[in-house]
Order: C-alpha cells, then sequence, then structure tokens
C-alpha cells in the first residue's frame, strides 16, 4: 500500500530553504509548501508551491496548519525571526505536529577578528554611544533601525535589498541597495569608499554574508556583533542534508 502524501509547510526567506524546497520538490510521498514573510518587494522564490505573508499570530499559524492539513513543520526562517520561530513551536506543540528548526552555523570569531558582542541591538546601540566610532555600517536591515535612532552625532550606512523612500529614517545618512551574497573585493571596496569605522551586524552564520566579516578583518575594523536570540526546545539540524533526511523519514 502506497503511503498517504506527507504535507509540509517550510518556513522559508533564507537560502537554506530554497535550497531544501529545491530538493524536496521532486521526493515521492512529499508535498512542500513554503512560506515567506513578504519583506522584499521581490523575493527570490523557491520551486514548488509558495505562500507568502503573515499567519497572524501563533493562533493564526494554528488555524492554517489544520486548514491546509499540514503533517509537519520545518522552520528555515533566518536565524533573527525569533516571533515565527516561537509562534511555530507554540503551535507545532498545542497540535503535536512534528517540527524541526534548521538554523545554519553561527560565525566564530577568528585570529585577527575584534568582535565586540552585543546581546541586542539596544546594547549595540549603547555600545556605540560610549565608543569613539564615528562612520558605522549597519548591516542589521532595514526593520532594525529604531534602537540607533539617538545616535544622530554619527554617520550610519544601511544597506537595504529594496531602495528606501526618502526621507531617511534617523541616523541614517546613506543607504546602499545590495542583496547577497556579496564578494569579498565589492565588501572591502565598500568599507573603505564610506570611510567606515566600525561594522555592526547581526551573527547571520553561511557565506552569503560574510564577506564583509572577512573585510573589516582584513582592514582591522571592529566589529560589533549582535549575539544570535535563543531557539526553542526541540529538535534542531544546522544543514539542509539533515532537514532532507528527517522529511524523507516522517512517519
Ligand atoms: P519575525 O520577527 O520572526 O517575524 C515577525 C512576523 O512576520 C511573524 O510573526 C509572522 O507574522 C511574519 N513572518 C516571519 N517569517 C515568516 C514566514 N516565513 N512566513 C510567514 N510569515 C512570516 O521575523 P522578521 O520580522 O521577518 O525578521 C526578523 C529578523 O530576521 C530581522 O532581523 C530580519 O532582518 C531578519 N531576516 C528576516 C528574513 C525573512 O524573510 N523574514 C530574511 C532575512 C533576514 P504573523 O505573526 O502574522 O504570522
Amino acid at each position: 500500500m502506497t503511503q498517504p502524501e506527507r504535507r509540509i509547510l517550510l518556513l522559508g526567506g533564507t537560502g537554506e530553504a530554497r535550497d531544501l524546497a529545491d530538493r524536496l520538490k521532486d521526493a515521492v510521498g512529499i508535498a512542500v509548501i513554503t512560506s515567506l514573510a513578504g519583506r522584499t518587494a521581490t523575493p527570490h522564490l523557491p520551486r514548488g508551491e509558495v505562500r507568502i505573508g503573515g499567519f497572524g499570530g501563533m493562533e493564526g499559524l494554528s488555524a492554517y496548519l489544520k486548514k491546509a492539513a499540514i503533517d509537519a513543520v520545518i522552520d528555515a526562517t533566518h536565524p533573527y525571526a525569533t516571533g515565527m520561530t516561537r509562534n511555530a513551536a507554540e503551535a507545532c506543540n498545542a497540535l503535536a505536529v512534528p517540527r524541526l528548526l534548521l538554523r545554519r552555523p553561527a560565525w566564530q570569531a577568528q585570529s585577527g577578528d575584534n568582535w565586540i558582542k552585543a546581546a541586542s541591538l539596544e546594547e549595540a546601540a549603547s555600545e556605540i554611544s560610549r565608543g569613539p566610532w564615528q562612520r558605522i555600517f549597519l548591516s542589521t536591515g532595514r526593520q532594525e533601525i529604531t534602537p540607533f535612532a539617538g545616535l544622530t552625532g554619527r554617520w550610519f550606512l544601511l544597506r537595504t535589498v529594496d531602495p528606501l523612500a526618502p526621507p531617511l529614517p534617523a541616523p541614517i545618512r546613506t543607504v546602499e541597495v545590495g542583496r547577497g551574497p556579496f564578494d569579498l573585493a565589492a565588501e572591502t571596496l565598500l568599507l573603505k569608499t564610506w570611510g567606515i569605522d566600525l561594522l555592526v551586524t547581526k551573527n547571520s552564520g553561511g557565506t552569503a554574508t560574510y564577506a564583509k566579516i572577512a573585510a573589516a578583518r582584513a582592514q582591522k575594523l571592529p566589529v560589533i556583533m549582535i549575539t544570535r536570540p535563543q531557539t526553542p526546545e526541540g529538535k534542531n539540524v544546522s544543514s539542509v542534508a539533515e532537514a532532507v533526511r528527517w522529511a524523507l523519514e516522517l512517519p
């Protein structure tokens, strides 16, 4: 007797999620629906079925899981997407739906790196207010500007995927529009062109946005590294290959 199709909700927004959707697309007996938050105007769409937009909190997600007859959830969101990850954990626990967290490993400091760790964006802003830096590359994304709004005496460069409509929010003075992957030569040029003396970043992990870290190291620039948020209890893996195996072994 053939097994019924298992329907997997893949919470995406990362390269790993796209890769996973691609690798499960033709798996026999598995249907994947990728969910995107809809943060960018022209998202890189994965292969297969896609839905876009929030679910409406934990309750909305629970209702969706039931209505769409989801058998399992793979959370492959960005490591700092704490709201979505928490909602997924709570909804899956409540409905006894199997859930896997796919998180790429965090970057580790290496010889020559000068990392100042900050537990939050607010802590990063407070560190900057006490420090000597004047020209700061804020690579944390457009959603994360508010904690820095009081630092109006400093010059901030922000990088966003989509252009920002003027006026720029305080304290941003310049915006670079760009979508990874970024390479070392381009990141080195960017830091030099703008005379950057401090980089602020999340510890996203992976290769697509690592070049800025290597460029900062080569130029002996300090980096304020926002520590990764904690993840909920549960099964987690760090590679797409492990997530593929988990999906194929679903009961
Ligand atoms: P979040 O705080 O976890 O999400 C906030 C809300 O957005 C969620 O509660 C959910 O809305 C909706 N959402 C998030 N991911 C979703 C998905 N895959 N499918 C459907 N709805 C989703 O995360 P965030 O605000 O998106 O981003 C947090 C951090 O992650 C930021 O630092 C951002 O720069 C970084 N990041 C996010 C993405 C991304 O694609 N989301 C990509 C790269 C980096 P409801 O409560 O209505 O369900």
